[in-house]
C-alpha cells in the first residue's frame, strides 16, 4: 500500500480519506504503507506543501512505513524504462507540433467528436524522422495504445471494470517535448508504474478519479513486464450539493479542519465513515485501530460519499466529551496563549475545563466559552434587564455582605446563597439568575456555582458583583 501525494498543495481532505483506507488496509492485513511525494511538476511542487502533508498524516495517526520515496530523485529509473519501451517499439517519438495538436483538437471539436491524439506519428519511417529532426522540432514521447486493446482488472470496490483502448484517448505521451535525441521529462502514468513496480506495491487503493489512469497503467505493466497490483477506487467526497468537494466549499484541508477545532480522532474517524460503513454491531465512534481490525474494501461504497457536518461534529463533541481535563488543558492551553491568556494555577486551569468540557463541539467553543473566565464580559442586554427585576439587586447585595475573600468550597457557597435569599426575601431562583447575569454578562452559560468558585480566588466574582450592583 501506497500513499503518493503531490506536493501542490496542502493535505486535502480526499487525499487524507485515501491514506485512511490504505492504512487501514495495510494494518488489516499486516502489511507496509509507503509514502511517495510526487514532486515532478517541479513549478507547483513546494517544500511547504510536503511539509504540511507530513505533518497531517502524523498529527491523524497515520504513520507510514519507513522513509517517504521522493519522486524526483527517481527519474534515472524513469528514463531507463522509456529507454526500455523505445528499445522494444512499444514507444516512439512524436514530432507534431503545439500548434498542429491544437489544430487537431479543434477540428475534432468542431466535428463533436472527443478530443483524441490521431496517432499521426505512429509509424514514421526513419526518412520522415530526419527530415522533422532536421527542421529542428522536438519530440515527445509517446506509449503505443491500441484501439482494439481491451483492459479489464477486478477493482476492491467496484467489481468487474472493462476499458477499451479507443476510449483512451490514443498514444499517450508519457515523457515532455525535448530535443530528439534526449529524454524529456517522464509523465505522470509512467512514473507511477515504474515506482509502483520498484516498491513492489501490491495495492494501489486511490480516488476514483483515476480510474481512466489505470486503465492506462496496466497497459505500461504489461509493457514493461511488470507484475500487476490489485486496484481499489474509492469514492469521491461531495458536498451537500451532491458536487465533488472543492475549495469554493470553504474547508478542504486537514490543516482547515485543525484550525477549526476538529480533533485529528473525530476527523479520522469521519473520514473512516465517508465512504466506508462498519458491521453491524459496531458503533459510529471508533478509533482507527479499532476500524483496522474489521476494515475491508466490502464495506467501501460505490458511490460519492456526501460530506455530513453534522455528523462530523456530533463525533467531534463525543471525542471532546471523551477527553480528560488534563488533555484537554493540553488541547486548549495553546488556542489560549495565542489570545494572551494565562493562569498559573494549574488545577484553576484543569477545573476551567472540566467545566467547558461537557458542551464543546470543537475545539473553538474552547476559546469563547473560556472568554468569560479569562475576560471581564460586557453586561448583554438580556443581563441588564434581568438585574433590573425585583428582587433582583437587593438578593446581590446581600450576597455581597457575606461574601467572603479567597477560596470557597461548593459547601460554603450554598451557605451563603441560602443566607442571601433569607436576608433579600427572594426566591433562590431569582439570586441564582441575577448572579449568573452578574458573573457572566449573560443569562446563559456553564454551571453557576462551578463558574462562580472559578472566579472566586482572583476577586473577580466580587469585582463583578459590585460592578452590577
Ligand atoms: N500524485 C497523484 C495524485 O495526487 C497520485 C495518484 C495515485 O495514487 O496514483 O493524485
Amino acid at each position: 500500500m501506497r500513499l503518493a501525494p503531490s506536493p501542490t498543495g496542502t493535505l486535502h481532505i480526499g487525499t487524507a480519506r485515501t491514506a485512511v483506507f490504505n492504512w487501514l488496509f495495510a494494518r488489516h492485513h499486516g502489511g507496509q504503507f509507503l509514502l511517495r511525494i510526487e514532486d515532478t511538476d517541479k513549478e507547483r511542487s513546494k517544500p511547504e506543501y510536503t511539509a504540511n502533508i507530513l505533518e497531517g498524516l502524523q498529527w491523524l495517526g497515520l504513520h507510514w512505513d519507513g522513509e517517504p520515496v521522493i519522486q524526483s530523485a527517481r527519474i534515472d529509473s524513469h528514463r531507463s524504462a522509456i529507454q526500455q519501451l523505445l528499445d522494444s517499439g512499444k514507444a516512439y517519438r512524436c514530432y507534431a507540433s503545439e500548434a498542429e495538436l491544437t489544430e487537431m483538437r479543434e477540428r475534432q471539436a468542431a466535428e463533436n467528436r472527443a478530443p483524441r491524439y490521431d496517432n499521426r506519428h505512429r509509424d514514421l519511417s526513419a526518412e520522415q524522422e530526419q527530415a522533422f529532426i532536421a527542421e529542428g522540432r522536438e519530440a515527445t514521447i509517446r506509449f503505443r495504445i491500441d484501439d482494439d486493446a481491451v483492459i479489464t482488472w477486478t477493482d476492491l470496490v467496484r467489481g468487474e471494470m472493462r476499458w477499451s483502448g479507443s476510449d483512451l484517448g490514443g498514444d499517450m505521451v508519457i515523457a515532455r517535448r525535448a530535443p530528439a535525441d534526449q529524454i524529456g521529462d517522464p509523465l505522470y502514468n509512467l512514473v507511477v508504474v515504474v515506482d509502483d513496480a520498484t516498491m513492489a506495491i501490491t495495492h494501489v487503493i486511490r480516488g476514483e478519479d483515476h480510474i481512466a489512469n489505470t486503465a492506462k497503467q496496466l497497459l505500461l505493466y504489461a509493457a514493461l513486464g511488470a507484475p500487476e497490483p490489485e486496484f481499489a477506487h474509492t469514492p469521491l467526497i461531495l458536498n451537500k450539493e451532491g458536487k465533488k468537494l472543492s475549495k469554493r466549499d470553504g474547508v478542504t484541508s486537514v490543516s482547515d479542519f485543525r484550525d477549526q477545532g476538529y480533533t485529528a480522532e473525530a476527523l479520522a474517524n469521519y473520514m473512516t465513515l465517508l465512504g466506508w460503513s462498519p458491521p453491524e454491531g459496531m458503533e459510529e465512534r471508533f478509533s482507527l485501530s479499532e476500524a483496522a481490525e474489521v476494515f475491508g474494501f466490502d464495506r467501501v461504497n460505490k458511490a460519492g460519499a456526501r460530506f455530513d457536518w453534522d455528523k462530523l461534529n456530533w463525533l467531534n463533541s463525543q471525542v471532546l466529551h471523551e477527553r480528560s481535563p488534563e488533555q484537554l488543558l493540553e488541547d486548549l492551553q495553546p488556542l489560549w496563549s495565542a489570545q494572551g491568556w494565562s493562569a498559573t494555577d494549574s488545577s484553576w486551569l484543569l477545573e476551567l475545563c472540566e467545566l467547558l468540557g461537557p458542551s464543546l463541539v470543537t475545539l473553538q467553543d474552547g476559546i469563547a466559552q473560556a472568554r468569560p473566565f479569562f475576560e471581564r464580559p460586557e453586561l448583554s442586554e438580556a443581563a441588564l434587564q434581568q438585574l433590573d427585576q425585583e428582587g433582583a439587586r437587593p438578593a446581590l447585595q446581600a450576597l455581597l455582605q457575606h461574601l467572603p475573600s479567597g477560596h470557597l468550597s461548593a459547601e460554603a457557597a450554598q451557605e451563603l446563597l441560602g443566607k442571601a435569599v433569607a436576608d433579600a426575601g427572594v426566591k433562590k431562583g431569582v439570586l441564582m439568575k441575577t448572579l449568573r447575569a452578574a458573573l457572566l454578562g449573560s443569562l446563559q452559560g456553564p454551571d453557576l456555582l462551578t463558574t462562580w468558585l472559578l472566579l472566586q480566588p482572583s476577586g473577580e466574582a466580587r469585582s463583578r458583583i459590585e460592578r452590577s450592583l
